[in-house]
This record gives C-alpha cells, structure tokens and sequence, in this order.
C-alpha cells in the first residue's frame, strides 16, 4: 500500500496524528527532499529504505513503488504541507491506478495555513473578503490564459501566490496591473514554521524591491489583500471597497457615504438589509452568533457607514467599545427590522449618520429619528449643504476632513464657478477663480484632488443618431465629449432627445448606465423654441425639424444655455445645454 502523505509546511510537529503513525510503521519512505523537513524521517523508525524525490524522475519514484509494493512493503510518499496544492501527486496516482496498485491520502497542514498562522491573520475577513485565491505565476509549468495573475487580481479578494517567490518583479507587475493599488498591502513569508521563518510586510508597489533586499527569492508565500491590513494601517493603506474608478466611481450617488455596510441578525432583517445594499449600494452582511465583534470593529476601521438591522441594544453593545470622537468614528444607524424607524446612534452630523438615517427612510420608508440639536454648533455641514443643492460629491472621503477643519475652528475656502450670496455661513470664505479652495462648486472636472469636489448636475444632453446605434458607440462618444470640454460626467442631469427615439434602445441603456432620466419632445415642440441652431435639411426632411441635439438639450434644460453646439461623429450628433443654477447657502434641517 502506498500512502500519500502531507508532511506539513516545516515544523516537525505540524504533521497530523495519521501522518506520523504511517512515518512510524513505514518499511519505505520517500520524501520531496527540498521542502520536507528531514527532522521528520526520525519519526520513521521502521524504514529501511529512504528516499529524497528531488534527486528522482517521476519514472524512478514509480519504480521504487511499484517493487516496494510487489514486496508487500507500507511506503509512505511524502509531500510538503498538503499534497492537494501543487503536489504533483496526480501522475503518480495515475501511474499506480494503472498498475493496480492501492493507495490512500492522508491531508497535511498546508504553508498556506501556516504563512496565515504565523502572521495571525485571517484570509475570509467579514467585510473585506470572502475569498481566497490560490494561484502562482506560470515557471515551467503553464498557467491557463483565464488564471493571468492580473485577472485574478482583479477580483481583489485574498490571494496567496505560490512558487512565485523568484519572479516578484512580474507579482507586482500583474497584481498592478489587475487594479491592485500600489499602496495595497503584500507580505512575503518565507519558510513558514521553520525556525529561520521570516516575514516581510510590505505593498503590492514595494514587492518585488523589499523581497530583494531581504534576500528573499524561494520557499516564500507571497499574500496579498486589505486581509493583511493590520489595526490603524487600514484606513491608509488600502480600501477593500476596491474601486477601479470612472465606471463606479461614475456612478456615486448624492452624498451616499461610501462602503455602507448593513448587518442583520433573522432572516427577516437580513431582508431588508438586501434592500438597503441594493439602495445604498452597500452591503450587507448576516451575521452569525459571535461574529459581531469582528464585524463592528472592521467598519469602525474602514467603513462609511454601519447599519445595524434589529435592536438598538445590539448596537449599542458592539459599538461602544469602538466608539471614539465624533470627527473620526463613522455614521452608525440602527434599524429595526420591520423597518419603522431609521435611528443615527453615531455621527449624526461629521459622519453623516443623519443623512443616511434619511436616505434609509427613502429606502424602505423608516421614519428617521434625528436626535442631535439641530446644527448645535452652527457647524457647517458641507454634505448636506451638496446635497440640498442637488449636488453630488465625487470625493466624499474628503467630507471628514472639511468638517473637521471647521470644527477646529480654522476657515474653510470655497471656489464656486456661480455667485453665491453674502451669507456666508460661520467659518466657510468665498474665494475668487484664481484662489486655492478646499471646496470647489463646478461642473468641470476638478485637477486637484486634495479639494472636495461638488459637482451640480445643470448638464442636458442633447442627442441625435442612426437608428440601431449600439449603446456603447454612444457611451464612448459622450465620454469624449465630456473629456474635451472638461466637464465631470455626473454634472450630466438628463439626456434629451426628439420622440421618435424614444424607443432608441441604445439610447435608453446609455441614460440607465449613466443613471439619469431619458426625456424626448415632439418635433413641433422643438421647432417652437427660439434661437439659432445648427440647421440640417436632411434631418427637416427625415423628422421634421431642423436640429435635434441642440434644440433637444436646449428645451431639456428649460431654457438654459447652450454650452457645446453641435458634435458630429459616427452618425451620432450631441450638444450640451446649462440649466440655471443659483445656488445658495441652505443646508440646515429642520
Ligand atoms: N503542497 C505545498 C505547496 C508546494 S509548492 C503546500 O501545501 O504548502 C511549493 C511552494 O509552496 C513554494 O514555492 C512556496 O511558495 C510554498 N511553500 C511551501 N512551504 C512553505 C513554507 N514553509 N513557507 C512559505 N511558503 C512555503
């Protein structure tokens, strides 16, 4: 009989009880001699024949089974940490089916679970992972082209990189390439157990130069993942929330927090915490008995907000010992789970608990109980100010940093491309154009990101094209012509066109993908509206007015202005229009 073994990933008190009792009644044994650690053949007493199969073909350790067997010998064939994991054992139990010979599996503790141990660390965090990728970059052995390390990467789940220890340039290359931020944490662990064990924490970004300088180059696990993060590094290091950017990003809704993370204890909440991850675009999670703990502390660490659905209790528990100062914990709102009432336990204004206890309530129609004074302070409270302007935030991680400017009692420097009027609120200072700002109000793109972003949407499209254009000809050509005239996407407010387009269906899934209403006119109604406009007779002939796109975008934004004429290209024409925007100081709630 033949018994594949797992020897475990060093130590040689890692290997099961079942291994070390075959090792102890084995007549031969032979063992993958450059990672099994060969303290543990002392535990085969019994064995007359020992064999290292790094000196061997596959065809020779085949032999010496096969003559072992034929001697009515026990062999054990021993492999590092768990065979399953690139063990190579399948041709071998090939090569024995074939010849009739038995063998059996016993299970070792893989490096995989030993890098983990050792660095305390768990790949399947709640709320930042639930998913372990097992991979490593192709050597002699082929990788098949949908396993490329960069495609893997991009699902930002926990990785753990075998054999690929010598080729930490590449490692890097790929995970970056797949979307993995350079600032993402990475560790190397070589010889996990092993008494020369070492540990190398670094980033995806200082990989393959922190691997160097520790000499590191074989027998290493290379983990990667915001699983790594360790307490106070988080926040920094990297955000599990993993957005690759425009097409998301694109997407961000009002002053919605960012990573909302909702929790639900019955089957009943976990309901209506699938509702609100759909609304908020968050997620939810259903916890287990004594997963809380884990749970709250992780969104205390990197969350934009935790929704607890069930009792207030619960929460009250679970967050008190996280709980820290207004400018820093995060929005904590409790609901319960038939979805009557929408309370902010935590943050109510900086943190923006408030807010999303009211955008709960158009969730799922919970009355929020607001208990904080209002504006107790007189503190300015720059997200509901965007947001009782119909303005959208693009970089709300910045929120914080501007409530807590004001809070410290320093000016904050506002940059609008409207007037505003004088009453200026306590601590905000309205600067002219050429001024540094911190908040800057403007449909352009901003080009410094250190400065919150609020961004109106006045913006209508105009659109015209041949019937059947596909929807994503039409998301290009809008995205260029967004880019040339440097406006940000989400100042987009509507897209308009002439009614017989209404059922345009590449049309419709731009508006959907971009997450804004599709309106069209009849033909006299855009002929009505005054003013001069790229004049075609083909289109006259066709539909019945001169122009489309113009006068389209121009009817949309209720008489606003036209700020791009006419773009031809690709059978698609487009124009933009500005509604009026006046906006104001109002921010306050009752
Ligand atoms: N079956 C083994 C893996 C064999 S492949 C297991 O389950 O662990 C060999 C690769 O495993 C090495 O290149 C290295 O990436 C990893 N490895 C094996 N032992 C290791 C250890 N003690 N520490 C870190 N990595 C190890």
């Amino acid at each position: 009989m033949i018994h594949f073994v797992g020897a475990g990933p060093g130590a040689p008190d890692l290997i099961t009880v079942r291994g070390s009792r075959l090792l102890g009644s084995a007549d031969v044994v032979i063992y993958a001699g450059s990672l099994v650690n060969p303290e543990l053949l002392a535990l085969a007493t019994k064995a007359h024949e020992v064999h290292d199969s790094a000196r061997m073909t596959l065809e020779q350790v085949i032999d010496v089974m096969v003559r072992a067997n034929r001697s009515g010998y026990e062999v054990v064939r021993l492999h590092t940490g768990d065979p399953c994991l690139y063990g190579a054992i399948r041709e071998q139990m090939d090569a024995l089916d074939e010849r009739g010979i038995p063998y059996d599996d016993t299970p070792g503790v893989s490096s995989l679970c030993a890098a983990a141990a050792s660095l305390k660390a768990e790949y399947t965090l709640p709320g930042v992972s639930q998913s372990l990728i097992v991979t490593r970059l192709a050597g002699r052995t082929p990788v098949p082209e949908g396993e490329r390390l960069s495609a893997l990467a991009a699902h930002g789940a926990s990785m753990a990189v075998f054999l690929s220890a010598g080729m930490l340039p590449q490692v890097q290359e790929e995970l970056i390439r797949g979307g993995y931020d350079a600032d993402a944490p990475a560790t190397l662990v070589y010889k996990a157990s092993w008494p020369e064990e070492r540990v190398v924490r670094t980033t995806v970004g200082r990989l393959a130069s922190d691997g160097e300088k520790a000499g590191i180059c074989r027998t290493a696990l290379i983990l990667v993942g915001a699983f790594l993060a360790g307490d106070g590094e988080r926040s920094s290091l990297y955000d599990p929330s993993f957005s690759t950017g425009y097409r998301k990003a694109k997407h961000a809704t009002g002053q919605a927090p960012q990573g909302v993370r909702i929790v639900s204890f019955t089957d009943r909440g976990e309901q209506l915490a699938r509702l609100l991850a759909r609304k908020l675009e968050g997620t939810a999670w259903r916890c287990e008995p004594g997963e809380l703990p884990h749970w709250t502390a992780e969104g205390f660490r990197g969350a934009g907000g935790l929704v607890f659905v069930g009792a207030t209790g619960i929460a009250v528990r679970a967050i008190v010992p996280h709980a820290q100062s207004k400018v820093s914990d995060p929005a904590v709102v409790v609901v319960d789970e038939n979805a009557r009432f929408a309370v902010p336990l935590l943050s109510g204004h900086l943190g923006g608990a408030n807010d999303l206890a009211r955008r709960i309530s158009d969730a799922c129609g919970a009355q929020p109980i607001i208990t904080t004074a209002t504006d107790g302070r007189g503190l300015f409270a720059v997200d509901e100010w965007a947001r009782h302007q119909g303005c959208v935030i693009t970089n709300p991680e910045r929120i914080k940093d501007i409530s807590s400017r004001l809070l410290a009692g320093e000016a904050v420097c506002v940059r609008s491309d409207w007037p505003l009027p004088s009453d200026t609120p306590r601590g905000i200072t309205v600067v002219g154009q050429k001024d540094a700002c911190d908040v800057l109000l403007s449909a352009h793109e901003a080009s410094d990101g250190r400065v919150l972003h609020v961004v109106p949407r006045v913006l209508v499209l105009g659109i015209g094209c041949r019937r059947g254009t596909p929807c994503d000809l039409l998301l290009h050509r809008v995205e260029s012509l967004m880019a040339r005239t440097r406006y940000d996407l989400r100042s987009l407010a509507c897209i308009c066109s002439i009614d017989a387009k209404s059922d345009e269906q590449g049309i419709v899934a731009l508006a959907q993908e971009l997450g804004i209403p599709f309106r069209t006119f009849s033909a006299p109604e855009l002929a009505a509206i005054p003013g001069s406009f790229a004049s075609s007779a083909f289109v006259q002939d066709v539909v019945g007015v001169d122009n489309v796109c113009e006068r389209s975008a121009v009817l949309g934004s209720n008489g606003g202005m036209l700020v791009h004429p006419k773009d031809a290209n690709d059978g698609v024409t487009l124009a933009l229009a500005e509604r009026h925007f006046e906006p104001s100081w109002e921010w306050t709630r009752g």
